[in-house]
């Protein structure tokens, strides 16, 4: 059962979305120290295949790379997870090595690149300002390291970075590993960083039960490697020291219906690196009547985003800008599989989603940024799908960045409306415009918010019936 003095219910005025918005990570948790080492077939990694080393083919005594028994456990297909194929969704840094030595002697060397080079690859990741120079590393250390190649790897189908990882040896998110058995675990599986209870607009989702409360809570550990990371202590964490008491899918469930709370929230660290026991979660909750969100910045694989959102009923994705430029340098990630996951997850029935941008100054706020974005959204998802501009606040190892105008918000709403979006927000600043939902037909205001706070709400039952009381026109989300 959660810890009831874990769960706070104190709101702080900014939003959730992954790694930059909220900060709001309960402070509750106890010091838990050490690594936990789970071996229930509940934490089993969903999504992995395994891959051998052929040692008749290897030139010079070095293992050749043959990919492999791609047969356990919720294993991708070859085409969507792309493991074996440099692509612009797995060219990044583990996924990098292969790459640049694919087909070659090394190969055999890079096929077997494990977590020591993952990790060495994630230190770098954040330690590095351009994570060119982090892949760069990354390849070097795999070069130079000393690799069993006897022993086969666990190849994570999770997300593009496909660690590939012997017995022992963690990948680069730090808290999904490989096991004595071979096979890749979530090693996070039912433990928390601790729980807060939330107003559903701080996540941030304004079309999704309005004025309603989420019991919120992350892990640690994140596959994303963020400058801006509000969450930094967790998603950057290489120790369990942050995480709290253990809770079942079940107790976590039966926690936000007893606090009334109509939804659980995955977020704080990016929900993907506990997939098994979000979905776990969510499936508990579903069965109880309670609302599974998940709060992610998208980076994973194809088969990985298809499962996770059939489970979640509601979603937001951050797309943290539009160049892979930025992405790569700044996030140490790729744009392309999160423009990819944003489709698969709004082609999911039944999954509500919205975006969240995050505006750094001089980074990801040009015009001509924005106007593609907002184009993207509106030729690839529709314009109804509900898009947050997000103020930046220094943080992490951007604390010289200057906080993002509010004039900036306004601008960047003004060329989505412009681009055709119908719903269009600004967030971690009061703006009372920005803040209101608006008919797109007939332009009334449906629902008003004061930060977090629902001030009018024209839609939701038992009032509304999810139409526009002055035109009639459906405004979609969920409002009842
Ligand atoms: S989820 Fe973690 S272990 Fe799996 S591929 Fe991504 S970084 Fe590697």
């Amino acid at each position: 059962m959660p810890n009831a003095d874990m769960v706070q219910n104190t709101p702080v005025q900014k939003n959730d979305s992954a790694g930059h918005g909220g900060h709001a990570q309960p402070s509750g948790s106890a010091d838990r120290k050490g690594c936990m080492q789970t071996e229930s077939s509940a934490a089993r990694g969903r999504w992995q295949h395994r891959e051998t080393v052929n040692q008749a083919n290897a030139p010079h005594g070095r293992g050749g790379h043959s990919i492999s028994e791609r047969t356990t456990h919720h294993a991708c297909s070859v085409s969507d997870s792309g493991a074996p194929t440099p692509g612009p969704d797995n060219n990044d840094v583990t996924a990098a090595t292969i790459t640049a030595t694919a087909g070659s002697a090394a190969t055999a060397i890079t096929a077997t690149t494990d977590t020591t080079t993952a990790t060495a690859a994630s230190a770098n990741i954040t330690a590095a300002t351009d994570t060119a120079a982090a892949s760069t590393a990354a390849t070097t250390a795999s070069l130079t390291t000393t690799s069993p190649l006897a022993v086969p790897r666990a190849v994570c189908d999770v997300c593009p970075r496909h660690c590939r990882l012997a017995p022992g040896r963690r990948g680069a998110c730090f808290v999904r590993s490989c096991h004595a058995d071979g096979l890749i675990y979530c090693d996070t599986y039912g433990v928390s960083s601790g729980f807060a209870i939330d107003p559903i607009e701080k996540k941030p989702l304004n079309h999704f039960l309005p004025g309603t409360t989420a019991l919120s809570f992350g892990t640690a550990g994140c596959n994303s490697a963020c400058q801006f990371c509000q969450n930094w202590e967790l998603s950057a964490a290489r120790s369990w020291s942050r995480l709290g008491s253990h809770a079942s899918p079940v107790d976590i469930a039966e926690a936000a219906a007893s606090r009334g709370a109509r939804s659980v929230a995955f977020t704080y660290n990016d929900p993907i690196v506990f997939a098994e026991y979000a979905i776990d979660t969510a499936d508990a909750c579903r069965e109880r009547g309670v609302h599974p969100i998940a709060v992610s910045a998208g980076y994973m694989t194809a088969c990985a985003a298809r499962d996770f959102y059939a489970h979640m009923d509601a979603a937001n994705i951050d797309l943290k800008g539009f160049t892979e430029d930025f992405y790569r340098r700044v996030t140490g990630t790729h744009l392309a599989a999160v423009l990819r996951t944003i489709e698969i997850a709004c082609a999911t029935p039944d999954c509500w989603v919205e975006l969240t941008t995050l505006l750094i100054p001089g980074l990801n706020d040009d015009d001509a940024q924005l106007h593609a974005e907002c184009a993207w959204i509106r030729e690839h998802v529709g314009p109804d799908v509900p898009l947050h501009f997000s103020a930046f606040h220094p943080a992490f190892r951007m604390m010289d960045e200057p906080p993002t105008p509010p004039g900036t918000l306004t601008r960047a709403r003004r060329i989505a409306l412009d681009e055709g979006l119908h719903f269009v927000y600004t967030g971690n600043v009061r703006d009372a415009e920005g803040a209101t939902t608006y008919c797109p037909g007939c332009g009334e205001a449906l629902v008003a918010r004061d930060w977090f706070r629902v001030t009018l709400d024209r839609l939701s039952a038992p009032e509304g019936d999810g139409r526009c009381p002055t035109c009639g026109q459906t405004i979609p989300g969920v409002w009842k």
